[in-house]
């Protein structure tokens, strides 16, 4: 008889879990996700700019998961967006889940093209960097782009369909119990409960399933450990700021420590041409952005973020994230934060009329401009008046006053669930995968600890 095994999200990570395990024909795959199928994942904000506040939210939620309407940029190193080196502890296994992600993407329609950059640009660019204190990390990349992702998530899809594999769409899992040999999943479908028990379980709900993870965290006694997280805003300038990098990298990546408090500050997540787009989470709003292959602005935008590391006795970087993010909506009245670098600089709010004048003209209209220093502790803002004024050195233009600033950005990776080398946890059966449980920040390290897991399974089954 074949093995149960359902897997909690329908993102690259559990995507990629659900891929490894179809390979062999032991296993009964049941993938339980609380958004929708990929065709009915559309967001307004893409065609309107305004937010319709869908739920569940189309961007976070849904077949492909956060990654489905995103840029779509595969970031082609182990050591980006995850550490594959530390999670296997094997360099040249690390590689080889990077080239089996990457190929899976190609095979359902990932352009060819690779952004790799030509040496000599690199090595002006490194020397630029260098000489503001700033440090540049070269990532070979491909883009698909967001009106491209879509295409490919469903060819995915399709293939996993045809190899049995059971998509069950709009099913928020809210319950896990272990009973006997057993997980018992319990589910809510149009407000009903449902129950399915499996063998295995794999749970991959990403950041925005936190709260979800978190109950069950705590009732089922899952070891976790606390970890960093980013606090900031999203960046957006005219696209020909961005350009001179651009020709050099996809999605360039600074890192940058800061003069006054010696903080990690970076970018992220460059999406040149791109949009600016709301999250909506359970209880608070965010940002992030996306660029299409076929739809482009006259803008680029990037996430430009502060570490944030909490010791002991307090090392709930969650929670403090969590209640930035809530005064952050309550002085938006449930919108994003829209401010001037020109006015957060001055210590003044960004009225409508300022915003108006901009030279650059916002790719997100659902916001309300306002004084992101009243949201962000005294101590990010710092680090990102000075951050992004050093950045302005190697990339003219993007610390000028009229730079568009949206706030808040957060990135999640506050709690980290202990796995071994494939992902299982304390409790026997039961592996995590992707962003939610703090294993992974990008597309292509969820996938990979996805297949990691459904390696472990495969292990187990040997
Ligand atoms: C707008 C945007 C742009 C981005 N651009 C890029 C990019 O260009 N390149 C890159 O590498 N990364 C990008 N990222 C990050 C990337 O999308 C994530 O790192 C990646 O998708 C994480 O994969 P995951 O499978 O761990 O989680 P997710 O992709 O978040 O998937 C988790 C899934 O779990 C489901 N879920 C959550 N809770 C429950 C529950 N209780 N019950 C059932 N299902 C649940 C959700 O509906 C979701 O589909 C972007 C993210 C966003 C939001």
């Amino acid at each position: 008889m074949k093995k149960k095994v359902v897997i909690i999200g329908a993102g690259p990570a559990g995507l990629f879990s659900a891929y490894k395990l179809s390979e062999n024909d032991k296993f009964e795959i049941i993938i339980l996700d609380r958004g929708r199928d990929v065709d009915s994942r559309k967001c307004p904000l893409e065609y309107t700019g305004e937010c319709n506040n869908c739920n569940p939210c189309n961007v976070l939620y849904g077949t492909g998961g956060s990654g489905c309407l995103s840029d779509g940029i595969l970031n082609l190193r182990p050591d980006i967006g995850g550490d594959l080196e530390e999670l296997t502890g094997k360099s040249d296994k690390a590689m080889k889940l990077v080239n089996e992600v990457d190929s899976i993407f190609l095979k359902h329609g990932a352009p060819e093209k690779l952004f790799i950059g030509e040496t000599e640009m690199i090595e002006e660019l490194q020397r630029k960097a260098e000489a503001s204190g700033i440090k540049f990390i070269q990532i070979p990349q491909r883009h698909i782009g967001s009106d491209y992702t879509p295409v490919v998530i469903n060819s995915m899809k399709k293939y996993l369909e045809n190899k049995g594999v059971k998509f069950v769409m709009l099913a928020d899992a809210t319950k896990i119990e272990k009973v006997k040999n057993y997980y018992v999943t319990t589910y809510l479908q149009k407000n009903k409960p449902y129950k399915i028990e499996s063998e295995y379980l794999i749970t991959a709900p990403g950041r925005a399933g936190s709260n979800f993870l978190m109950s069950q965290i705590n009732e089922l006694g899952i070891k976790v450990v606390h970890q960093s997280i980013d606090i900031g805003v999203r960046v957006e300038v005219s696209k020909v700021v961005m350009k001179p990098v651009i020709d050099v990298n996809r999605d360039p990546k600074f890192h940058i420590y800061s003069r006054t408090y010696d903080d990690f500050v970076r970018t992220f997540c460059t999406n040149h041409e791109g949009y600016v787009m709301k999250e909506q989470y359970d209880g608070y709003v965010g940002v992030n952005g996306h660029s299409m292959r076929d739809i482009k602005s006259q803008n680029s935008n990037f996430a430009f973020l502060s570490r944030v590391t909490l010791t002991s006795p307090v090392e709930d970087t969650t929670s403090y994230g969590i209640s930035i993010a809530k005064i952050a909506t309550v002085l938006g009245g449930g919108k994003p934060l829209i401010q001037r670098f020109g006015d957060l600089r001055m210590g003044r709010r960004s009225t409508p009329e300022r915003i108006r004048r901009s030279n650059i003209k916002p790719t997100l209209l659902s916001t309300t401009p306002g004084d992101i220093a009243m949201a962000l502790p005294y101590r990010i803002v710092t680090n990102l008046i000075e951050s992004l004024e050093r950045l302005d050195n190697l990339l003219p233009g993007v610390g000028s006053d009229s730079t568009l600033l949206y706030a808040p950005e957060i990135k999640f990776y506050g709690i980290r669930v202990k796995v071994d080398s494939f992902m299982e946890t304390n409790l026997p059966n039961l592996f995590v995968a992707g962003d939610g449980v703090g294993l992974s920040r990008d597309i292509v390290n969820s996938a990979a600890t996805g297949i990691l897991a459904a390696e472990g399974i495969l292990k187990k089954e040997s």
